[in-house]
């Protein structure tokens, strides 16, 4: 359609220009995106099957000619045509369509078809086939063909044009140097690249669909090493930056506190506490990850840190992602370092702007030496002038850019703080080798003394009449209780009004118990009165939603109840478990259910009834989910892998890690290139 006043040349550059946000989408904006861009998988049209020759289940490709055409209007419309060729007929059939396609499907029109065959009600049919029309004898293509991943209005054939463009135009120079190819047996770059855009006739197609060709090797090595170039460049930036040197102070407040604890230190924490200690020691940032599982006890290791950095005459600010974690960590901290005269200020969002105004003020002085807080520190506004450490509770929670500002923000100008990452997932090692090799790593492999691993029920939903028996039951010897609501995702208002619903149907069947509510939507001081109540022993049940996912600890409950457990993610049921079994008593998880349940939620249900070994968790929720959505893309703060695979691939990302210390140290413009080539503009964000 010509548009009055519009030349049909205006109107293809609209298209182009329309185009070019979703090109960018896919990443294609260079020739080098374009060569990069590598087939999804492949279909070969280079036979034709004789429709009396097709068998359900399988992709062919047949020749015929159009013999009828119509759209049927029983339902939803559907274009149905049938295709005939010396040996039979086929049904092809569209349940969603444009006009074109119809016309091409017309009566006495010659056409190839490509699609998997289905049994249908009258004999064989294909839906949705790829279809073009050909005059009688044309040539086969002589090799397989490539289909490109795509998203919606971007054509293959258009891709695929623009593809061949750039195989033209570009010379494909290799910037791996050839003892690095030699050493790896590993194709040329120019030849993985040809071969894989126009495989040769002879190539086995699954292989090459399915990333086992050995083509694809080059391919996954040349990304591993690009992302593990732009890792080591990050670590030598870092490097590079000065930090505020801590040393410990004779008879300092870190020694104090540690002497005023009501506990002695596990081996474990003894053992990070030194590796802590000895970078804060250094006068470059610390970017240390302390990982243990859920109750292991990273938080006195933090508040030593904290402490030592205030020893030396500095600030330190603790920081968590959610407003009844931080005012835990709030209270927990100022009991054991106020008695020890320290100030700490408390900044969350919703705090009273006079008591806001109070806390800025003290950290901007100095009076106050820790700041302990949500988002809400990182916010304009709050100055930290003596920075010297931060410490960030369950940072993988936080986005990138968020992370990125609390190491800029505050500080002496030229010095970076310290930055010191607690998280109770504990990241598998191929994880941790790639998209967090940026990172040192203390691990907490051991739990405080006495405690018993939680024992896990899974009970259906038709079941609950026991487990309210249960609740009674622990109730009754003085101990206490979680409940947690079902998650919805819509939004949190519709998770509070769920929350709301749950806690009074509660009520009703546990009339003498005191019930307590907890849910997003509460207005701070009401989370904050109920959350105390609770570690009171004031109250014996309570309902609440994931806000109490992490970091919540109330030793005295020792029971727990997930109420549709199907509904949550691994890493977020092994969390929820983790807010009992804090004291020395025998603690139990009880998952209710409602079946029947998916595949995956089955297997979800297995892993946490398994095993109650973070890392052992952390593996399967890996292979259930893919590194993509484990560490959430926003998280990540690196672009995914394309084509490798962290589990299947591991052997080629260490040869990788290999490779890229070799090119760096001997091969440094290459190195450059390479990096550039891969990630060209998204190199940056690698550098968090
Ligand atoms: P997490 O690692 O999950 O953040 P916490 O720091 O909340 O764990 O510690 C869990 C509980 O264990 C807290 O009540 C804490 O005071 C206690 N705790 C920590 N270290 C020890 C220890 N060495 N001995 C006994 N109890 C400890
Ligand atoms: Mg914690």
């Amino acid at each position: 359609m010509i548009r009055a006043g519009v030349t049909v040349s205006e109107q293809v550059k609209d298209k182009a220009s329309g185009w070019s946000a979703r090109l960018a989408k896919l990443g294609l904006r260079s020739d080098w995106d374009y060569l990069l861009h590598l087939p999804l998988r492949y279909e070969d049209e280079t036979q034709l099957t004789p429709i009396t020759r097709l068998r359900p289940g399988v992709d062919a490709q047949v020749e015929g000619e159009v013999i009828a055409c119509e759209v049927t209007r029983r339902g939803r419309p559907q274009l149905v045509a049938r295709l005939a060729d010396a040996s039979g007929e086929l049904t092809l059939r569209f349940i969603h369509f444009y006009p074109s396609q119809q016309k091409q499907l017309h009566p006495g029109r010659r056409l190839r078809a490509y699609g998997q065959v289905r049994g249908g009600l009258l004999g064989v049919e294909m839906i949705h086939p790829r279809v073009h029309p050909v005059e009688a004898g044309e040539a086969l293509p002589q090799q397989l063909t490539p289909i490109y991943p795509t998203t919606a209005g971007i054509p293959q054939a258009w891709l695929r044009k623009r593809i061949e463009r750039a195989l033209r135009d570009v010379r494909i120079t290799d910037t791996l140097p050839p003892e690095v190819c030699a050493r790896w047996k590993l194709p040329p770059l120019d030849a993985a690249l040809h071969g894989l855009h126009h495989p040769p006739p002879d190539a086995d197609a699954a292989a090459l669909s399915e990333h086992r060709h050995p083509l694809w090797t080059r391919i996954k090595f040349d990304e591993l090493l690009a992302q593990q170039l732009s890792l080591r460049e990050a670590r030598r930036a870092r490097a590079q930056q000065t930090a505020l040197p801590l040393p410990a102070q004779h008879a300092g407040l870190s020694a104090r506190l540690l002497a005023a604890l009501p506990f002695k230190l596990t081996g474990a924490q003894r053992r990070v506490w030194s590796e802590i200690e000895a970078d804060l020691a250094a006068a470059q940032p610390m970017h240390r990850l302390l990982q243990g599982d859920v109750g292991s006890g990273k938080t006195v290791v933090a508040a030593l840190a904290a402490a030592r950095a205030i020893e030396c005459g500095y600030q330190a600010a603790l920081m968590a992602p959610t407003e009844i974690l931080a005012e835990q960590h709030f209270r927990r901290v100022a009991q054991w370092l106020e008695p020890l005269g320290v100030q700490v200020a408390w900044l969350a969002g919703k705090l009273k702007p006079k008591d806001k105004r109070a806390a800025v003020a003290a950290l901007a002085e100095g009076s106050a030496q820790l700041a302990v807080g949500t988002h809400a520190l990182i916010q304009e506004g709050v100055a930290l002038p003596r920075l010297a450490l931060a410490i960030v509770d369950e940072q993988h929670r936080f986005g990138v850019l968020q992370r990125l500002r609390l190491r800029e923000g505050g500080g002496d100008g030229a010095a970076a703080p310290h930055l010191l990452m607690l998280s109770a997932t504990p990241i598998p090692r191929t994880l941790a080798m790639t998209y967090l090799a940026d990172l040192d790593v203390s691990v907490i492999d051991e739990l405080p003394p006495g405690r018993r691993p939680v024992r896990t029920k899974l009970i259906a939903n038709a079941r609950r009449e026991e487990v309210l028996a249960r609740v009674r039951a622990d109730v009754a010897r003085g101990r206490q209780c979680y409940w947690v609501c079902p998650l919805v995702e819509e939004s949190d208002e519709v998770e509070a009004t769920a929350a709301t619903q749950m806690f009074e149907g509660t009520r009703a069947a546990l009339p003498e118990l005191r019930v307590g509510l907890l849910h997003g939507q509460l207005p701070p001081a009401e989370k904050t009165a109920t959350m105390q109540r609770f570690a009171a022993g004031e109250i014996d049940v309570l309902v609440a939603t994931t806000v109490i996912e992490v970091g919540v600890d109330v030793p005295n409950a020792t029971l727990m109840v997930i109420e549709h457990a199907e509904r949550f993610g691994l890493a977020q049921l092994h969390q929820l478990r983790g807010r009992v079994g804090r004291g020395a008593e025998q603690s139990v998880c009880v998952l209710l259910y409602e079946a029947p349940l998916s595949e995956a939620a089955r297997e979800r249900l297995r892993a946490i009834y398994e095993t109650t070994d973070g890392f052992e968790i952390a593996r399967r929720d890996l292979q259930l989910r893919g590194p993509g959505e484990f560490l959430g893309q926003r998280q990540a703060g690196a672009p995914l892998l394309r084509f490798a695979d962290l589990e299947l691939d591991a052997a080629w990302a260490e040869a990788a890690r290999t490779a890229a210390v070799e090119l760096a140290e001997h091969h440094p413009a290459a190195a450059r290139a390479h990096v550039g080539r891969w990630l060209g503009a998204r190199g940056a964000l690698l550098a968090v």
